[in-house]
Protein backbone atom coordinates (compact mmCIF):
# COMPACT_ATOMS: atom_id res chain seq x y z
CA UNK A 1 0.00 0.00 0.00
CA UNK A 2 1.10 3.68 -0.87
CA UNK A 3 2.05 5.55 2.22
CA UNK A 4 3.43 8.79 3.73
CA UNK A 5 6.27 9.17 6.11
CA UNK A 6 7.46 11.65 8.40
CA UNK A 7 11.17 12.28 8.24
CA UNK A 8 14.20 14.33 9.92
CA UNK A 9 17.62 14.57 8.79
CA UNK A 10 18.92 15.92 12.21
CA UNK A 11 21.66 18.74 13.24
CA UNK A 12 24.64 16.44 13.58
CA UNK A 13 23.91 15.39 9.93
CA UNK A 14 22.95 18.72 8.14
CA UNK A 15 26.36 19.70 10.27
CA UNK A 16 28.56 17.68 8.32
CA UNK A 17 26.72 18.58 4.66
CA UNK A 18 25.23 15.02 5.08
CA UNK A 19 21.81 16.07 3.54
CA UNK A 20 22.55 14.71 0.02
CA UNK A 21 23.94 11.49 1.19
CA UNK A 22 21.10 10.96 3.37
CA UNK A 23 18.59 11.64 -0.01
CA UNK A 24 20.51 9.29 -1.98
CA UNK A 25 20.04 6.15 0.26
CA UNK A 26 16.50 7.37 0.45
CA UNK A 27 15.89 7.31 -2.96
CA UNK A 28 18.04 4.91 -3.79
CA UNK A 29 15.57 2.53 -1.41
CA UNK A 30 12.34 3.36 -3.46
CA UNK A 31 11.16 6.05 -1.16
CA UNK A 32 10.22 9.52 -3.13
CA UNK A 33 10.62 12.80 -1.35
CA UNK A 34 7.20 14.91 -1.76
CA UNK A 35 8.17 17.69 0.07
CA UNK A 36 11.05 18.86 2.03
CA UNK A 37 12.60 22.44 3.76
CA UNK A 38 15.36 23.25 6.05
CA UNK A 39 14.16 25.14 9.12
CA UNK A 40 15.78 25.77 12.62
CA UNK A 41 13.56 23.88 15.17
CA UNK A 42 12.00 26.06 18.11
CA UNK A 43 12.41 24.17 21.57
CA UNK A 44 8.65 24.61 21.36
CA UNK A 45 8.47 22.52 18.34
CA UNK A 46 11.01 19.79 19.72
CA UNK A 47 9.49 19.70 23.04
CA UNK A 48 5.91 19.34 21.27
CA UNK A 49 7.34 17.00 18.82
CA UNK A 50 9.17 14.33 21.54
CA UNK A 51 6.79 15.03 24.18
CA UNK A 52 6.47 10.85 24.07
CA UNK A 53 9.29 11.22 25.95
CA UNK A 54 9.51 14.00 28.33
CA UNK A 55 9.82 11.87 31.30
CA UNK A 56 12.86 10.18 29.59
CA UNK A 57 16.21 11.02 31.14
CA UNK A 58 17.85 12.05 27.74
CA UNK A 59 14.87 15.01 27.10
CA UNK A 60 16.90 17.73 27.78
CA UNK A 61 19.16 16.59 25.97
CA UNK A 62 17.19 15.71 23.09
CA UNK A 63 15.67 19.17 22.57
CA UNK A 64 19.18 20.90 23.04
CA UNK A 65 20.34 18.81 20.20
CA UNK A 66 17.47 19.59 17.57
CA UNK A 67 17.38 22.63 18.52
CA UNK A 68 21.21 23.12 18.09
CA UNK A 69 21.65 23.48 14.36
CA UNK A 70 19.24 23.41 11.39
CA UNK A 71 17.23 20.36 10.51
CA UNK A 72 15.53 19.19 7.17
CA UNK A 73 12.09 17.85 7.64
CA UNK A 74 10.66 15.49 5.17
CA UNK A 75 7.88 13.50 3.84
CA UNK A 76 8.35 10.29 1.89
CA UNK A 77 5.82 8.55 0.18
CA UNK A 78 6.12 4.86 -1.19
CA UNK A 79 4.93 0.97 -0.59
CA UNK A 80 4.66 0.73 3.24
CA UNK A 81 7.19 3.73 3.44
CA UNK A 82 6.40 3.93 7.59
CA UNK A 83 8.14 0.04 7.87
CA UNK A 84 10.50 0.68 4.93
CA UNK A 85 11.96 3.93 6.05
CA UNK A 86 12.95 2.52 9.63
CA UNK A 87 14.52 -0.22 8.01
CA UNK A 88 16.51 2.11 5.91
CA UNK A 89 17.19 4.29 8.95
CA UNK A 90 18.12 1.36 11.35
CA UNK A 91 18.24 0.67 14.62
CA UNK A 92 18.31 3.47 16.73
CA UNK A 93 21.86 3.22 18.11
CA UNK A 94 24.11 3.07 15.83
CA UNK A 95 26.36 0.52 16.68
CA UNK A 96 23.49 -1.88 16.37
CA UNK A 97 22.48 -0.65 12.97
CA UNK A 98 22.20 -2.97 9.71
CA UNK A 99 25.07 -2.65 7.36
CA UNK A 100 23.99 0.08 4.62
CA UNK A 101 21.66 1.78 6.85
CA UNK A 102 21.60 5.40 7.27
CA UNK A 103 22.59 5.18 11.17
CA UNK A 104 25.49 2.40 10.05
CA UNK A 105 26.90 4.73 7.61
CA UNK A 106 26.60 8.14 9.25
CA UNK A 107 25.11 8.49 12.26
CA UNK A 108 27.37 9.34 15.61
CA UNK A 109 25.86 7.90 18.81
CA UNK A 110 21.96 6.75 19.89
CA UNK A 111 21.31 10.37 20.27
CA UNK A 112 22.58 12.24 17.73
CA UNK A 113 21.70 9.54 15.22
CA UNK A 114 21.38 11.65 11.96
CA UNK A 115 17.58 10.65 10.95
CA UNK A 116 13.89 10.77 12.89
CA UNK A 117 11.26 8.43 11.20
CA UNK A 118 7.93 7.69 12.21
CA UNK A 119 7.02 4.57 13.65
CA UNK A 120 3.44 4.34 12.54
CA UNK A 121 1.09 4.98 9.91
CA UNK A 122 -0.84 6.87 12.53
CA UNK A 123 2.03 8.91 13.70
CA UNK A 124 2.99 10.11 10.30
CA UNK A 125 -0.28 11.75 9.89
CA UNK A 126 0.32 13.56 13.12
CA UNK A 127 4.02 14.42 12.62
CA UNK A 128 3.35 15.97 9.03
CA UNK A 129 0.42 18.14 10.21
CA UNK A 130 3.28 19.11 12.83
CA UNK A 131 5.59 20.56 9.94
CA UNK A 132 2.84 20.59 6.85
CA UNK A 133 0.45 21.81 5.01
CA UNK A 134 -1.22 19.72 2.19
CA UNK A 135 -0.51 22.16 -0.48
CA UNK A 136 3.13 22.31 0.73
CA UNK A 137 3.30 17.79 -0.52
CA UNK A 138 3.67 17.34 -3.87
CA UNK A 139 3.38 13.55 -5.08
P1 LIG B 1 13.88 6.13 17.16
O1 LIG B 1 12.41 5.91 16.90
O2 LIG B 1 14.76 5.06 16.56
O3 LIG B 1 14.34 7.51 16.75
O4 LIG B 1 14.13 6.00 18.74
P2 LIG B 1 13.30 6.43 20.04
O5 LIG B 1 11.87 6.78 19.71
O6 LIG B 1 13.54 5.38 21.07
O7 LIG B 1 14.06 7.74 20.55
C1 LIG B 1 13.84 8.98 19.94
C2 LIG B 1 15.16 9.72 19.83
O8 LIG B 1 15.61 10.05 21.15
C3 LIG B 1 16.32 8.92 19.23
O9 LIG B 1 16.32 8.88 17.82
C4 LIG B 1 17.52 9.67 19.78
O10 LIG B 1 17.79 10.85 19.03
C5 LIG B 1 17.03 10.06 21.17
N1 LIG B 1 17.49 9.09 22.16
C6 LIG B 1 17.05 7.81 22.36
N2 LIG B 1 17.74 7.21 23.35
C7 LIG B 1 18.65 8.14 23.79
C8 LIG B 1 19.65 8.14 24.81
O11 LIG B 1 19.86 7.15 25.51
N3 LIG B 1 20.38 9.30 24.96
C9 LIG B 1 20.15 10.40 24.20
N4 LIG B 1 20.89 11.51 24.40
N5 LIG B 1 19.22 10.44 23.23
C10 LIG B 1 18.49 9.32 23.03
Amino acid sequence: MTERTFSIIKPDATRRNLTGKVNAVIEDAGLRIVAQKRIRMSRAQAEKFYEVHKERPFFGELVDFMTSAPVVVQVLEGDNAVARYREVMGATNPAQAAEGTIRKLYAESVGENSVHGSDSLENAKIEIAQFFTDDEIVG
